[in-house]
This record gives structure tokens, sequence and C-alpha cells, in this order.
């Protein structure tokens, strides 16, 4: 499938190395975390659900409301810190090892390996005409990534309808309209960006490719190549004296450029193309290996090191990125541990300050909202205090809110106006659960009175 310019299909040749294998280590870990989490269960809810009907979201033990709104923008922040930080630090990591474009392409790449082949016979294949037999294989291969690519699918769909109701209603042959619709949906953009168009979505699609090179300077660490010590490239015998002959490092065996992913030669200098998987690093390492030469022609370095000037990996904007991850980091945990659930705001009566009740109390009214973010009903107790003598009048006598529901309540305050000490007092109001004392929160509202005190 090409997109602007003639699409060349990449073959790229599998290598065992440092960072292949952590690159495994990576894509495992997280494809294992995608596939299982929605089938586990955290206190008989599943571990991660974005319960949208419900409007709740469950994760490890924890319910979240649209009201949480907050967290949900601290966890943004959060990642985007996160990547300014690592991408500052250690380059395209993020696309190298995390990314779901570049770990699902490799799981499509390892079954194309499965079914079809090494790369040369990949080759082969794709070069014969037409036969049986490239028929057969060529159907195998499509339908093993159309199974995954429904599964991935079909467990997307899991993280926002319960799994095992979804697996009921599949059985049965029973899924709703919207369920199949996005289990195809999301099935069919896996198919086609991690089988189809593979690097051409690094390359063409994604906008991080375009924007994260503000983010390096000369100390970040890069995938390169040292031209100083490669050059001038050339075949040679093992042990030959190839500096005698003008030689580099550089045998021109290309093994760098047949495991890249996105086909490029890394020996041209750095491209935007590079994703940093250090695939041409292991390759070019068992070269070297073999020559007996150094390691290193190509490694994951920083630009200064790369011209032998000392490079400084903790400089300032590591500092700056880092310390502001780490605050936003602790007070999301803060916030998320010390979260109450139940919510009072307090807004007073805009239409009139005070006013004066035919018995001679000064009278105060407000709206209180009530949230109830805990998994359970509650039936709650206000109180107000804060001025002697301070009378709390509201509505209704039982105040019950249901789970993950939000309750307005008028409620007047009256007090003697000899109590007022000034124009305008602290009062505060307190909700307490009457079945569960612990949840308890106090929220503190102006009093007005009138200038003249008696
Ligand atoms: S793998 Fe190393 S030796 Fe071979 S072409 Fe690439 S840079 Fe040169
Ligand atoms: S040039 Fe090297 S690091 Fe960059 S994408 Fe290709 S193999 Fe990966």
């Amino acid at each position: 499938m090409s997109l602007y310019t003639k699409h060349e299909k990449i073959h790229p040749r599998i290598i065992l190395g440092f960072f292949t294998r952590l690159k495994a280590l990576s894509g495992f870990t997280l494809l294992g975390i995608y596939y299982t989490f929605p089938w586990l269960q955290w206190n008989g809810n599943q571990l991660v659900l974005f319960d949208l009907p419900a409007r709740k979201f469950h994760f490890f033990g924890l319910i979240f409301w649209p009201q949480d709104f907050i967290y949900l923008a601290l966890l943004l922040v959060l990642a985007a810190f996160a990547l300014f930080f690592f991408t500052t630090l250690a380059g395209r990591l993020w696309c190298g090892f995390a990314c779901p474009q570049t770990i699902w392409t490799d799981a499509f790449l390892w079954m194309e390996r499965l079914v079809e082949g090494d790369r040369l016979k990949q080759i082969k294949l794709d070069k014969a005409p037409m036969s049986l037999g490239k028929f057969r294989i060529k159907v195998t291969k499509h339908t093993l990534w159309v199974i995954f690519s429904l599964f991935t699918g079909f467990t997307f769909v899991g993280f926002f309808v319960p799994i095992h109701e979804l697996t009921s209603a599949f059985i049965e042959f029973n899924l709703t309209d919207w369920n199949t619709f996005w289990i195809l949906f999301y099935g069919f953009m896996i198919y086609g960006n991690a089988g189809w168009m593979r690097e051409q979505v690094c390359i063409y699609m994604c906008p991080y490719a375009r924007f994260q090179s503000a983010m390096f300077d000369k100390n970040t660490m890069i995938v390169a190549y040292s031209e100083k010590r490669g050059e001038s490239r050339g075949s040679r015998k093992r042990n030959s004296n190839y500096k005698e002959k003008g030689l580099g490092d550089c045998i021109d065996c290309k093994m760098c450029v047949q495991v890249c992913p996105t086909g490029i030669d890394i020996r041209d200098g750095m491209q935007y193309q590079c994703i940093s998987c250090s695939a041409c690093v292991d390759a070019c390492n068992g070269i070297m290996d073999k020559m007996d030469y150094p390691r290193g022609l190509i490694s994951y370095t920083t630009e200064n090191a790369l011209n032998g000037k000392p490079s400084r990996i903790f400089r300032p904007r590591i500092f700056v990125y880092g310390t502001i991850l780490l605050a936003i980091f602790i007070s999301v945990v803060v916030a998320i541990s010390t979260r109450s659930l139940v919510q009072l705001d307090v807004i007073r009566d805009r239409n009139s300050l005070f006013r004066e009740t035919p018995n001679g109390l000064i009278e105060n009214i407000y709206r209180l909202r009530i949230m109830n973010i805990d998994e359970q009903p509650h039936t709650y107790t206000v109180t107000a205090s804060g001025i002697d003598g301070l009378q709390l009048v509201k509505d209704r006598e039982v105040i019950i809110v249901a789970s993950g529901s939000v309750m307005t309540l008028p409620v007047r305050l009256k007090v003697e106006a000899t109590n007022l000490k000034k124009r305008s007092s602290t009062v505060v109001f307190q909700l307490t659960a009457q079945d569960d004392p612990k949840l308890t929160i106090s929220e503190e509202a102006r009093f007005l009175g009138p200038f003249n005190f008696r």
C-alpha cells in the first residue's frame, strides 16, 4: 500500500542483541498488559474498565466519575512531561521501544516470519509469480493477521464493556451493533496500520516524529554512525591491514540497513525516519565482533560524544523536566490517595446578600452540591457551625444520594443579629454519611449580615 511515494516493501532481517532483546521485553510486557488487564478482577470489578453507560471508570479498585476529570487532566499533563523528559534524556525512546505502532508492527512481523520464513525467503516469495503455494502461504498469513486483529479489537472493546459479558454475547452471537462496529473498526485499524502500512505510519502520519527534534540538543541520546571511524567504507578480508588501504571500520556489509524497520541507512546521518530502535547498533556490533574490531561503530550515543566532546546527560533541562514530572507524580498520588468519596460545594445565593426574617433573624441562602463518588448510596447529615446560635433550615430531612450522583440541596442559615460580630463571618458546613462517619467533609462559606452591628 503506497501513500505518497512508491512504496517498496521492507523485509527487516531479524537480529539478536542487547537492544533487540530489550525491545522484545518491552513488547511482551506492554502487549501482556493490554491483553490480560481486561480479564483481571479487583474487589469484584474489572481491573480496568471505562464503563461509559454507567459513567464510571474502574482502575485497580478505584472508581472515578466524570466529576474526577481533574485526575485525568493531571495524568495527561504527567504523560506529556514524561514524554518531554524521556525524549530530552534518551531521544526517541518512546518510538523505538514503547509506541503501540512499533510494538504491534513487531507482532505482525513475527507472524509474517512464522508463516513466510526469514527475510530472504520472504523476498523470494514476494518476487515469485502467483502460484497455488504462494497463494496458500499468503492466505495463511492474512488469516493469522485477521484473527489477531479481531482479538485485539475485541480486547479493546473489553476495556469499555465488561469483557465477561462481551464474551458471553460473542459466544451467543448476541453482540450489539456498536460492539460489533468497534471490534471491526479497531481490528481493521490494527490490521491496516501494523500489517500493511507499518513504517509508513511513523514516516508520514505520526506528528511526533516532526516536532520531537525541538526537544533534542547535542547531549540527547541518539542512534548514530561514527563517520570518522567508519569511512571510507569497503569490503575487505577479515585480518587484512585495511587501514593501509585507506579504509575505515565499515565493511559495507549493509547489515545495518537490512535490519532497519524503516529501511533507512543510518550511515547517511541522522534522519527523522529513524525511530531509535537500535537494531542497527546490535547488527553492527555483531559484525564488529566477527571482524575483531571494537564495538560501537553505530552506537546509542550523543552528538557531543560522537564529535569527541564531553557529554552532559544531566543538564538543566533534564532537572527542570524531572522536577516538574516528580512534582506532578507526587501530586497525582497524594490527590488520589487522599480523595474523599464524598464531595461538597457550597454556593451562596447571588440574588440577595442577606435577608431579615419577620422575627428579626438574619438569613443567608445557599445551595449545597453533594457528590457521592462511592460505590454505595449514602444518607447524609448536614450541620453548620461558626457563629453562636446558628440555625440550619433545609428543604428535606433525609438526604439520600445515590452512587455516582450529584444532589443540589437548598439550605438557609439564620442567626440572631446580636450574635454577629462583623459584617462577614465564616461558617462551616459539615456533611457526614450516617452509615460511615469516616465519610465526612467540611466546606467553608461566608455569612453576610448588615453593616450596623447591634
Ligand atoms: S553494519 Fe556496520 S559494518 Fe556493516 S554496513 Fe553497517 S555500519 Fe558498516
Ligand atoms: S536507523 Fe537503526 S535505530 Fe534507526 S530505525 Fe533504523 S535500525 Fe532502528
